[in-house]
């Protein structure tokens, strides 16, 4: 077979099959804005911690929502929940309240202890 020097990536849907969708009601439970996120992006684009970090929110709540927890408590550390994501959210979510909840779900789901 030809080596085309790539190959095609598996998808990065979100599988609602697999994915622990209880986490994320229960996320949805707490702050139900979380349902209108469009994944444009623009809260990480003004982000503070995303200009001095790796920190990414739209990716953290991407994964969150795929199920995979693994090392999403640590990143979510990097965040100082000034709000400034929930300012210019074109579709009202409240991100700061999501990033809180996500740390207490996760620390529930023993993903990491942590200190409110
Ligand atoms: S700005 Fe709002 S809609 Fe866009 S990715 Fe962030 S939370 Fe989602
Ligand atoms: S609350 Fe967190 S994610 Fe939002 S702008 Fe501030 S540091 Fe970034």
């Amino acid at each position: 077979m030809k080596n085309w020097g790539f190959k095609i990536s598996k998808p990065r849907v979100l599988d609602f099959d697999t994915a622990n969708l209880d986490a994320y009601n229960r996320l949805i439970e707490k702050v139900p804005s979380a349902h209108r996120c469009l994944m444009c992006g623009a809260c990480t684009a003004t982000c503070t911690a995303n200009l001095h970090t790796t920190f990414n929110f739209r990716n953290c709540h991407l994964m969150f929502r795929r199920g995979q927890f693994e090392g999403l408590a640590e990143e979510l550390d990097k965040c100082m929940l000034c709000g400034k994501c929930k300012l210019v959210c074109p579709r009202g979510v409240n991100t700061r309240a999501i990033i809180y909840n996500l740390r207490i779900v996760l620390s529930d789901l023993n993903y990491k202890k942590i200190e409110l």
